[in-house]
């Protein structure tokens, strides 16, 4: 059976026991409204660990104030029921409050974990300038809280994995990323708690997302074609249904553009369809 935790003693009371056995722990941060993607990722961990630790938490500070942060979806019921099925042994769903006690939510008093300005301002930073600390911060304590041996993140946000990856290193914390791979639907749409925003007629418009993945993947594998002038036109071209907001091309261990293809490029678009926001991204190969 999966505990369901809202707070912080009762996390750490059974972190302790797990500890007390020798067991080791997975844990597998999320904001819910779960899905085959989040599944995945709880699958690995329900692999590699005797304990998995499911987060379920929508983080007040990794939102900006014009996102969407009050329409969030939240099923904590399914989410429970789903985690379940798999085998997670703890789905861990506090309140904002139980998380920042003491601290309002405009984060005057928080201590923050600030990641390095050249990993943030890139990709979705420069449009979500506090996000990545909030996530940053965020993660920190679900590190500290779970005393996990491994946390599993998705590809699906490259540029969170990478800032988690760094923030371990440069911090010296004692947890192993496990990095997974984007689950997709039969379309080739990314699996995302945002799709339950989209209409029968966006989910259509936002397959050009995942179209653009591939077919520049295709030109670069098959077509040998390594410009990325000419593909950041293709992909314009493919994307012209959405409200584009970026496509960049950028090695993958700084986030540096690159104006060629080489190994570990790291191709990401974000476009809003029906105002809802998407992201996807294909690591490329020279
Ligand atoms: P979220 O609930 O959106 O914050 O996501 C929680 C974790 O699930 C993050 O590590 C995401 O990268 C991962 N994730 C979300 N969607 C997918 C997907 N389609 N495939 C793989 N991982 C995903």
């Amino acid at each position: 059976m999966t505990l369901l935790i809202k707070t912080i003693k009762e996390l750490k009371e059974k972190v302790k026991e797990y500890k007390k056995e020798g067991l080791t722990i997975g844990l597998v941060p999320t904001m819910g409204a779960l899905h085959r993607g989040h599944f995945s990722l709880i699958e690995k961990a329900v692999s590699q660990n005797n304990r998995t630790i499911v987060s379920v938490f929508v983080n007040p500070t990794q939102f900006g104030p014009n996102e969407d942060y009050d329409k969030y979806p939240r099923t904590l019921k399914e989410d429970l029921q789903g985690a379940e099925k798999i085998g997670a042994d703890i789905v861990f769903s506090p309140s904002p409050d139980e998380m920042y006690a003491g601290c309002t939510l405009n984060n005057n008093y928080l201590t923050y974990v600030a990641p390095p300005y050249e990993y943030i301002n890139k990709l979705c930073g420069k449009s979500r300038p506090n996000h990545f600390d909030g996530v940053a911060t965020v993660v920190t304590k679900l590190f500290n809280l779970s005393e996990a041996d491994n946390a599993y993140f998705g590809m699906k946000d490259a540029q969170q994995l990478l800032i988690i990856r760094k923030m371990v290193k440069d911090l010296n914390m004692n947890i192993n990323i496990v990095p997974c791979p984007i689950v997709r639907e039969d379309s080739g749409l990314a699996m995302s708690s945002r799709n339950n925003y989209l209409s029968q007629n966006g989910r259509k418009t936002a397959l050009a997302l995942s179209k653009t993945i591939f077919t520049v993947e295709n030109l670069v594998k098959n077509g040998n074609i390594k410009d990325v002038r000419y593909l950041t036109d293709v992909a314009l071209k493919l994307l012209e249904d959405t409200e584009v907001e970026y496509i960049e091309f950028v090695d993958y261990d700084n986030l540096e553009n690159v104006s060629t293809i080489k190994n570990n490029t790291l191709f990401a678009i974000a476009a809003r369809v029906e105002g809802v926001r998407l992201i996807d991204n294909i690591l490329l190969e020279e």
